[in-house]
C-alpha cells in the first residue's frame, strides 16, 4: 500500500470490525493515526486490535449501533474527550439484505436498510461536523457503494439507501466547504468481504464468479484496494477534493 502520513490524526471508523472499517483500521494506524474505532459488536473490535498489533494507548474501541443517536452521540463524544478532536471520519458501517424484488420486500428489512445505511451515516455527519468545524476542518468519507449510483436489483433498500448517503455527502460538502471540512463518498463494486457470505448464501445461484463477471475488469474487488482509496482521500494533501462520489468498480459504471 502506498504511504500516507496521518501522524497523531485521530481517526474515527464505524463498522471496524470487519471487512473494510478493519483493514483501515491497521492502514491508518500504520500511517502514524491515533483511532477512535466502534462497531454493533464491539467483540470484533478486539479482533481488529490483536489481528494488527495495534498499540492500546492509541487507540479508543467502543461498541455503538450507528442507527441509535445516542449511542452515535457517546461514541463522538468518547472520542473527543479521549483525544480532542476527529481529524478524518470513515463512515463505513453498512449491512446488506435478503436478496427479494421489491414488490416482496418486508417492511422490517427496508427500515432497518435505511437506519443502518442511511440515517447511521447522517447520525455521525451530525456528530462529528460540529468539532471540525470548531478545531479548523477535516475530512469525513462515507461508504457508500456503486449500488448508490446504479438500480440494483434486488436490492431496493440498499440501493436507496446508498444513493441516499452521495445526497447527504454532497450537501454536507455544499454546507461545510468554507468551514474546511472535506466530505466525499466511496462507491466500490463487489468486493471480498464478510458482506458478501448471504448473497452467495442466499441460494439464488449468487456465487463470486458471477459478481466478478459482473464487473469489466473481470475480477471482484480487493479490500486494499478499497483502503487505499480511503487513504488517498483523507490524506491532507489531497486538500481540492470535495463532494464526490468516488467510484471503484473495475468499470462496471462505464457501461
Ligand atoms: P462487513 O460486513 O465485513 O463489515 C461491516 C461492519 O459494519 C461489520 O463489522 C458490522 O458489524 C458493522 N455494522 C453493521 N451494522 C452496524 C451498526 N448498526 N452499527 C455499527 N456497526 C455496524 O462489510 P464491508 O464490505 O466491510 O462493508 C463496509 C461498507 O462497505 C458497508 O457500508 C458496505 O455497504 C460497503 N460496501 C461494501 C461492498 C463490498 O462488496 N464488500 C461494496 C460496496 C459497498
Amino acid at each position: 500500500m502506498t504511504r500516507y502520513d496521518f501522524t497523531d490524526q485521530v481517526v474515527m471508523i464505524t463498522g471496524a470490525g470487519s471487512g473494510f472499517g478493519r483493514l483501515a483500521a491497521g492502514a491508518f494506524a500504520d500511517a502514524g493515526a491515533l483511532l477512535a474505532l466502534c462497531d454493533l459488536d464491539p467483540e470484533t473490535l478486539q479482533d481488529t486490535v490483536r489481528l494488527h498489533g495495534l498499540d492500546e494507548d492509541r487507540i479508543l474501541t467502543m461498541g455503538c449501533d450507528v442507527s441509535a443517536a445516542t449511542a452515535v452521540d457517546a461514541f463522538v463524544a468518547a472520542c473527543v474527550a479521549r483525544f480532542g478532536q476527529i481529524d478524518v471520519a470513515i463512515n463505513n458501517a453498512g449491512i446488506g439484505h435478503e436478496l427479494k424484488r421489491m414488490a416482496d420486500l418486508d417492511e422490517a428489512t427496508f427500515d432497518r436498510n435505511i437506519a443502518v445505511n442511511l440515517k447511521g451515516v447522517f447520525l455521525c455527519m451530525r456528530a462529528q461536523l460540529p468539532h471540525m468545524v470548531a478545531q479548523g476542518g477535516g475530512a469525513i468519507l462515507n461508504v457508500s457503494s456503486v449500488a448508490g449510483l446504479l438500480g440494483a436489483p434486488m436490492m431496493s433498500a440498499y440501493a436507496a439507501a446508498k444513493h441516499g448517503v452521495i445526497g447527504l455527502t454532497k450537501t454536507a460538502a455544499l454546507e461545510y466547504a468554507r468551514k474546511h471540512v472535506r466530505v466525499n463518498a466511496l462507491c466500490p463494486a463487489f468486493t471480498r468481504t464478510p458482506i458478501l457470505d448471504p448473497l452467495v448464501q442466499s441460494g439464488r445461484g449468487n456465487t463470486l464468479d458471477n459478481m466478478a463477471a459482473a464487473i469489466p475488469i473481470g475480477r471482484l474487488g480487493e479490500p486494499a484496494e478499497i483502503v487505499q482509496a480511503m487513504l488517498w482521500a483523507c490524506s491532507r494533501e489531497n486538500s481540492f477534493l470535495t463532494g464526490q462520489a468516488i467510484t471503484l468498480d473495475g468499470g462496471m459504471s462505464a457501461g
